[in-house]
């Protein structure tokens, strides 16, 4: 069984979590509070709550979650928060109705059973690997038990693999068409990495508890952030060029791991990127890549450059409060068979 939105967010190859300079991380272990504690029950958690890669999972949330188990249909146990589930169930059958027939691939994930992960890769490949990897305990959603990974089952087989479920778009469209009824919203849209953090999602949809917020989310076609006001950047103007060495699909991909990245550093008005042409494409500068990961025996370089406005409160980056920057470099590499790496940026 494959984990579907699981190895997007535990291992990140597309989303390093690299911010422009090494800063201060919060120490991820005071967040993992698995013992739970009944005293420790309020009112509940909030629905509408924003996880993402720059906002933490609430505290205190893990003892406020009530969850339910289920097993699917290849027999994996899946936790879920249990009003979602109510809902999940609603829309299932819904969709059966339809002839569209879905099942819970992965729900929530704790941040100790993140955490677990963590330590595992840590031990494994080294401290600066597992930073690279696996995404930080503490910043998933799935934390919440409020996001959901569907998978689909197709005249009676399961699909659950990524690459194939992505290619059933009319399926996804009468699934996507009715998240809204029953309080949920497709989380990460198709071209707004930037803003999301994550390459395109069908399978991966979020519960708000409102149906009338999440029907007025998806009739504006904005992300989750957006709505919230935790990102306010307009239209993003993306230029592939013209190469005679990559393809604009492969230029693509490598936009898509930019945008990821960018994500990492908050509220920043994302202008444009456009690809810095083939005359970046050098033995040199193949060499530079090399120089800085001598372990990945790169074989192809490109270049990216952008055009952003900070705002007023930068956080945790080096960048300059509410200033305009042009042509910011973004330095990607691969082999012939690997995907693109951001190998530097910003020099
Ligand atoms: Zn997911």
């Amino acid at each position: 069984m494959l984990c579907l939105c699981l190895t997007v967010t535990l291992v990140l190859s597309a989303c390093k979590n690299n911010k422009p300079s090494p800063t201060s991380e919060p120490n991820s272990t005071e967040a993992v509070t698995e013992a739970s504690t009944e005293a420790a029950k309020t009112d509940g958690i909030d629905y509408m709550a924003l996880v993402n890669k720059t906002h933490p999972l609430p505290e205190n949330w893990e003892n406020q979650l009530e969850t339910v188990h289920m097993t699917n249909s290849v027999g994996d146990d899946v936790e879920v928060e249990k009003k979602a589930y109510d809902a999940y169930l609603k829309l299932k059958a819904d969709l059966e109705k339809e002839g569209v027939f879905v099942d819970l691939d992965s729900a929530r994930r704790s941040v100790a059973d993140q955490q677990r992960i963590m330590d595992e890769f840590t031990k494994e490949y080294g401290a600066d690997y597992a930073a690279k990897t696996v995404a930080k305990p503490g910043y998933s959603e799935h934390h919440t038990g409020l996001a959901l990974d569907l998978y689909l089952i197709v005249d009676g087989k399961d699909i659950v693999e990524n690459e194939n479920m992505i290619k059933y778009t009319d399926i996804w469209a009468k699934i996507h068409q009715k998240l809204a009824d029953y309080g949920f919203i497709l989380r990460y849209l198709d071209g707004e990495e930037h803003i999301t953090g994550y390459g395109y999602e069908p399978w991966h949809i979020r519960y708000l508890d409102n149906s009338d917020v999440a029907k007025e989310i998806t009739a504006k076609g904005i992300t989750f952030e957006e709505y919230l006001g935790a990102y306010s950047g307009g239209d993003v103007k993306i230029d592939y060029g013209s190469s005679e060495i990559y393809k604009e699909d492969e230029l693509k991909n490598a936009v898509i791991q930019i945008k990821c990245q960018f994500a990492f550093w908050g509220n920043i008005d994302l202008k444009s990127i456009r690809y810095a042409g083939d005359e970046a494409v050098t033995k040199e500068n193949l060499a530079r890549m090399n120089e800085i990961n001598p372990d990945a025996k790169y074989t192809q370089v490109a270049e990216f450059l952008m055009d952003f406005h900070t705002p007023t409160d930068v956080g945790e980056t080096t960048l300059k409060a509410n200033s305009d920057y042009t042509d910011y470099p973004w330095w990607l590499a691969r082999t012939a068979d690997g995907g693109w790496d951001i190998v530097s940026f910003g020099d």
